[in-house]
């Protein structure tokens, strides 16, 4: 008894598991020193002591099945667990059974009991990781799909044996490709599976699987079953799929064979992205560059692309190789400054300029590949291609515009020179001319009043008249010449305008007696008493007109009429309408526009028999033009003429 007691103790101390003998006053025997370990206590502290004197917070339930084990019942639990008296839970699995004394008497209970706190954690967290990975399996915006590869791998293996080249058979045999799609087993399918095909169960998706199929893609479903043939682990390519609801999608599919399948190779994810948006944008835009490459290559109008950071040419299209006479692979490997016909690193600053307003327009001479020279203008603008800032050149040939502006600023200066050349001559000419004349018409006159008979006299008098007309009319010369050459100046004084008038009419009473003409004067009676104005001017202009109206008038009537149209008497100035009127010959409608002009006259005939130089009026109205005024006149042929102008001037009364 003795020895076995001994060996009881071995064999209950070196059990694996924690076991506590205790006797029926639930008092320690023996504890295993896996007992002890679990529950962190030293064999000497515990032997002899009362069970729930060292484990006070032993629940109820517990104490209960050591009461019916001591009752000879066996209680047992492959899953509970206490609450510690820290708080925290423990979980056990535990065996509550009685021993028996050599007389059958129950001498006590024996517990058995596992500390599974660290199994139940290591599980727990292997469940949620589960779930963790669902979810993620599930909600994850890619199609999911895991699928069991056994039997598509055996027939492959069997057609690889059977044929040389998988590839080549597959594609003589489309049917055999979906044949052996058939044969992959559809394991598990996420949850995005289904909005993505538009399938109302996971079932149904599985089940109709084969009608994604898309007969278009034919080569792709080749090449995935090769990658499967050759234990590829690994596999990705763009791909098209059909859909229940939503027609054919873009997609990159990616197959990859789990680690633990590494081996066997019978099971691979599946996964299925969407790119059917970034196919249709990527088609948008190879469309739109395919348009605007042709717009670009084809279009007759000379294109440059460059960089603003280089002036490299990017890009040009056939325009302009033809037009500079390099070929477009030439030109793009040129800089823009090559292109100038004195090269210039300034170029560039002028191009990014460019870049800085957005637009920007220069005139280059560019010289070309035979090395012509060409002036052109160009209209760069910024353009972004690729994300980059670039310089858009269009470049238009003006060497003729350029050639004729020069030719016209030429030929202006020239007529310029000529002009005031011709002017210059006659100011000199017409004042080299007036002195002999003076003489001639001076000593005419003296020549006169000495004694001679009446035919000398005569003849001195055919000498003054003509010398007086020739007077006038280099006298006209002379003003006109003065004003074209800009050298003629007025001078105002205060003037009395009826006395100005009084003179003038004076100067003409006789010629118009002559003609048997009647003068009249009509000045109303605001007329201001002096007015500023260059009294010479004004006389030679009022003459010029009453003399035209004297000489083609005859017995008729002449009339000079004055009137004011307003007065600014705040600014001390008065507005006056000037008109000179006749009864006479008139003026065709015809010849309205040239009369004003210099050295013409309505026509020959006219100045054959009224003589003249055709300056009269072309002075008067240059005159007026200096005192800002123009000559304008009413005319019926052969009832009369009325000319006018008015004129602006300074007054005063006194
Ligand atoms: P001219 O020295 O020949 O008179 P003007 O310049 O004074 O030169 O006039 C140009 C022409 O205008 C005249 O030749 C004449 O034909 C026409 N003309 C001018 N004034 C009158 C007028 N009052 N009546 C008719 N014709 C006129």
């Amino acid at each position: 008894m003795e020895q076995s007691y001994d060996l009881m103790q071995y064999i209950i101390k070196h059990d694996p598991n924690a076991i506590t003998v205790l006797d029926k006053h639930l008092r320690y025997i023996y504890v295993s020193e896996r007992f002890l370990k679990d529950y962190k206590l030293e064999e000497k502290d515990i032997i002899g002591k009362y069970h729930y004197e060292a484990f006070p917070d032993i629940p109820e339930k517990w104490r209960e099945s050591h009461r019916r084990a001591l009752n000879g019942e066996v209680t047992r639990s492959e899953e509970d667990y206490y609450e510690k008296a820290d708080g925290s839970v423990e979980y056990t699995r535990w065996e509550c059974r009685p021993w028996y004394l050599p007389n059958q008497e129950i001498g006590g209970i024996v517990l058995y009991t596992e500390v599974i706190t660290e199994r139940k954690q290591a599980e727990k967290h292997l469940q949620e990781s589960r779930e963790r990975y669902r979810q993620l399996f599930d909600n994850s915006p890619v199609v999911i799909w895991e699928e069991d590869l056994s039997q598509v791998r055996e027939h492959l293996n069997r057609l690889k044996r059977q044929h040389k080249d998988l590839e080549v058979f597959f594609v003589n045999n489309p049917k055999e490709v979906i044949n052996c799609f058939a044969k992959m087993k559809i394991v598990d399918v996420n949850d995005y599976s289904l909005d993505f095909y538009g399938a109302p169960s996971k079932a149904y998706l599985i089940e109709h699987a084969h009608q994604l199929f898309t007969q278009r893609a034919i080569n792709n479903y080749i090449r995935i079953l090769k990658a499967v043939a050759d234990r590829k682990l690994y596999f990705r390519m763009e791909h098209e799929t059909n859909t229940f609801n939503q027609g054919i999608k873009n997609v990159i599919i990616e197959i990859r064979i789990p680690e633990k399948y590494k081996e066997t190779l019978t099971r691979v994810y599946v996964t299925t992205t969407d790119i059917t948006k970034q196919k249709k944008t990527e088609e948008a835009l190879r469309e739109s560059e395919t348009k605007f490459r042709t717009l670009f290559e084809g279009q007759s109008a000379i294109q440059l692309i460059l960089d603003p950071e280089t002036g490299m040419i990017v890009d040009a299209n056939q325009a302009a190789a033809d037009f500079y006479g390099w070929s477009v692979d030439t030109l793009k490997r040129m800089n823009v400054g090559d292109l100038r016909a004195h090269p210039s690193k300034k170029t560039l600053i002028e191009l990014k300029k460019a870049i800085e307003n957005g637009k920007a327009y220069f005139e280059f001479n560019n010289k070309r590949a035979d090395g012509t020279f060409v002036d052109v203008e160009v209209f760069s603008s910024l353009v972004i291609i690729d994300g980059k800032k670039m310089i858009h050149n269009i470049v238009h040939d003006i060497t003729e515009k350029k050639r004729a502006e020069r030719e016209i600023v030429i030929a202006k200066e020239q007529a310029l020179a000529a002009s005031k050349a011709k002017s210059e001559f006659l100011a000199n000419m017409s004042h080299e001319l007036r002195t002999p004349l003076n003489a001639i018409i001076g000593f005419s006159e003296l020549l006169h009043d000495t004694a001679l008979d009446s035919t000398q006299k005569k003849y001195a008098d055919i000498i003054v008249n003509a010398g007086e007309s020739l007077l006038s009319i280099i006298n006209d010369i002379l003003d006109f010449s003065k004003i074209e050459a800009n050298k003629l100046e007025l001078f105002p004084e205060k003037l009395s305008l009826t006395q100005l008038i009084e003179d003038t009419l004076n100067l003409i009473r006789f010629k118009a007696y002559e003609r048997g003409n009647r003068l009249f004067e009509e000045l109303s009676g605001d007329i201001p008493k002096y007015v500023v104005a260059d009294l010479n001017r004004l006389k030679q202009i009022l003459l010029n007109l009453i003399g035209n109206a004297v000489k083609f008038t005859e017995k008729g009537t002449v009339t000079i009429k004055v009137h004011t149209l307003s007065i600014d008497s705040a600014n001390q100035r008065v507005s006056l309408r000037f008109c000179v009127q006749d009864t006479g010959i008139g003026i065709r409608e015809e010849n309205r526009e040239k009369i004003f002009e210099a050295f013409n006259q309505e026509d020959y005939s006219i100045t054959r028999k009224f003589g003249g130089t055709g300056l009269g009026l072309a002075i008067t109205n240059r005159l007026l033009h200096m005192m800002s005024s123009a000559l304008t006149f009413e005319s019926e042929e052969g009832k009369g003429s009325t000319f006018c102008f008015n004129l602006t001037l300074p007054f005063e009364n006194e």
